[in-house]
């Protein structure tokens, strides 16, 4: 198949990039058709405090499977939304649903519990962003400081000043913002200074070589309390990790040595098997 530029000259895919090209266009139908079938669905990873020892949150993580009964990562198909435009939609029903499941946790007396939400830069854009937020707290009857929304750092590279008045206005009604994924993007820490996070999330990445070299986790901890935020390890794994973590005063972590991301029925199990 040929592509003509502006220039008019051709442009040949290769077998290849024509295979991509097919399986971005199955995957976005797919997408497409999974919004309606509403066949995607939210897992919860329990966040510990390290306090306590005790779950203070939740992590909800979204989930597709698809036609043939895959499993299709985040990883890869929250990029595609976001490329084809349909990320609003699917955020916009991730909000919904995890406030929906929030106040069932909350009838069924876990009350403590925060629910992180993951949002995309793109959501974050929409003029009426904070409009729908609040919308789905009344909806659902959920405290707004039982919301967590994490974000990455990148998000205030384009326009640091409209991030930060967002943000802001966003902590105003009483959701706490968290720095998804910390250390690994590539903007400055000034960045810092833009975003009015109350909690950083420790990278993976750093929690993970911590037994031989634990000099990262220790400078974002030290970050976090200098600044008067919370700070959570993720990609807890091991006893080691936990314990060191604690150690260090870290606030919260989350893991699979606690509990990989369960969904509904599981999460119901967990926690009455933790809470009695
Ligand atoms: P994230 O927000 O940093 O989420 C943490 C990821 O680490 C999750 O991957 C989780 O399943 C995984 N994880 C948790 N504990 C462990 C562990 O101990 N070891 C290892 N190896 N992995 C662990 P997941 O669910 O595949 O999500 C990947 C990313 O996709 C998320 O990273 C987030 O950036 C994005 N994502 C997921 N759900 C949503 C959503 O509803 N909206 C948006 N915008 N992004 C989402
Ligand atoms: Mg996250
Ligand atoms: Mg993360
Ligand atoms: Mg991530």
């Amino acid at each position: 198949p040929a592509k003509h530029t502006k220039r008019g000259s051709a442009v040949y895919f290769s077998d290849e990039m024509g295979g991509i090209m097919r399986d971005r266009i199955r995957l976005l139908r797919g997408i497409r058709s999974a919004i309606e079938a509403q066949k995607f669905f939210l897992v919860y990873q329990p966040k510990i405090s390290l306090d306590t020892g005790k779950p203070d949150g939740l992590e909800a993580l979204l989930r597709w499977q698809n036609e043939e009964g895959d499993y299709i990562s985040p990883d890869y198909f929250i990029p595609l939304a976001e490329q084809s435009g349909l990320m609003v939609i699917i955020g916009n029903h991730v909000l919904r649903s995890a406030c929906w499941q929030l106040s069932r946790l909350r009838e069924q007396g876990y009350t403590s519990l925060v629910m992180s939400i993951n949002v995309s830069q793109l959501q974050l854009q929409e003029a009426d962003f904070v409009q729908v937020l609040e919308r789905i707290l009344q909806d659902y009857n959920v405290p707004p400081d039982k919301i967590e929304l994490e974000i990455t750092e990148s998000i205030a590279a384009d326009d640091p000043k409209k991030t930060r008045d967002l943000l802001l206005k966003i902590r105003e009604i009483g959701v706490n913002i968290a720095i998804d994924d910390f250390g690994t993007g590539f903007s400055s820490l000034s960045i810092l200074k833009y975003i009015p996070a109350g909690r950083l999330k420790i990278d993976r990445s750093f929690i993970l070589e911590m037994e031989q070299d634990d000099s990262i986790a220790r400078i974002i901890l030290g970050l976090g309390r200098n600044l008067g935020m919370m700070v959570t390890a993720e990609g807890v794994e091991t006893g080691d990790q936990y314990r060191a973590l604690r150690d260090l005063g870290c606030d919260e972590a989350q893991g699979w040595f606690f509990s990989k991301p369960l969904e509904e029925e599981a999460l119901y199990k967990w926690l009455r098997s933790v809470f009695g």
